[in-house]
């Protein structure tokens, strides 16, 4: 089933304990389109300056990532992020955010992408975001959506708005706590959910992730990596692998969803082992296959309840 995602795309400068990269590609919805378009083919939106390089454009285009949601303004700057993460490399610091064409994109959602079953909604201005829900002429029948603190610190009402519209929410812990006001993350679910979206999916890094619904919650791990090398778009990547799985099976129950956030932890450890989206590009099918199957050693065991 057709599936649109919205997303910045971006230079980023990363800076871990181990080594700094140089200016590279990256941006929520780069990472999310790589990792989409391993399950189904992806509708993009997003916008770059001319100083985007075109190689990076085909590439998305070789995986069959749709451009024409795509905007390019020759004249302008691609978005920039710089952020440097600390000895646990779970936390991290933005040292810098350039919005440039961020700053006035005005999406615009291509007529050939009005059949949009799955729309995933990857972190960028949050009135941007519902500027594209607004402009889909059909509900896509699941809308999720990832913000970050950024937005909250800047843009709380926008951001309040946006999340009453979608179906899920994903944020990691201490956006979750930031959000809602509250420490205990059983309590911070209850009242996100109330601001309207059914499900909610809380990213706990190298802790895995939580998916909140009613009363339900369910935990994924992440696997345990000998080497984490860069774990920007992480999240993102996560996200792709979640809603890629969601698009590709067209089932939105929560029994499938679980599935979806194995198969999104799995994809983020595999971006976590390179700088960038460079191990993103070279996974195979089979390698996700391994990864997958590896999850299912890690959780599986027996238990035999006494008395
Ligand atoms: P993640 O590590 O999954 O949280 O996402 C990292 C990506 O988010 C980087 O590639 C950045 O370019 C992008 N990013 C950082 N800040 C923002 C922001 N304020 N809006 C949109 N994208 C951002």
């Amino acid at each position: 089933m057709s599936l649109v995602v919205v997303g910045s795309m971006a230079f980023d400068a990363i800076e871990t304990p181990f080594g700094k990269s140089d200016k590279i590609v990256g941006g929520a919805g780069t990472y999310i389109a790589w990792c989409a378009s391993n399950f189904t083919p992806v509708k993009q939106i997003s916008v770059v300056g001319g100083d985007f390089p075109q190689a990076e454009l085909d590439a998305l285009t070789n995986r069959k990532v749709d451009l024409e949601g795509v905007q390019i303004k020759k004249d302008e700057k691609t978005f920039f992020w710089s952020g440097r993460y600390h000895m646990d490399m779970n936390t991290r610091d933005t040292l810098d955010t350039q919005l440039n064409v961020l700053a006035n994109f005005e999406p615009v959602v291509p007529e050939t992408y009005q059949d949009c079953d799955f729309l995933m909604l990857g972190n960028l201005v949050p009135a941007v975001q519902a500027s594209v829900i607004a402009q889909m002429k059909k509900r896509p029948k699941l809308i999720v959506m990832d913000t970050m603190n950024f937005w909250m610190e800047i843009a709380m009402d926008d951001l309040r708005k946006t999340i009453s519209m979608v179906d899920v929410l994903m944020v990691n812990d201490s956006e979750a706590r930031q959000l809602s006001g509250d420490y205990s993350l059983v309590r911070a679910a209850a009242t996100i959910m109330k601001m309207g979206p059914k499900y909610l999916i809380i990213k706990k890094g190298e802790h895995g992730a939580l998916l909140f619904h009613d009363n339900q919650v369910f935990f994924a791990p992440a696997l345990p990596l000998e080497d984490v090398f860069d774990p920007t778009g992480a999240g993102d990547t996560f996200a792709g692998g979640f809603m890629g799985h969601l698009a590709k099976t067209g089932d939105i129950s929560f029994e499938n969803m679980k599935t979806a956030i194995i198969v999104g932890s799995a994809m983020a450890s595999y971006c976590v082992e390179r700088f960038g989206t460079e191990r993103l590009r070279e996974i195979t099918k089979a390698d996700i296959d391994n990864r997958l199957a590896e999850f299912v050693q890690l959780v599986n065991f027996d238990i035999d309840l006494v008395g």
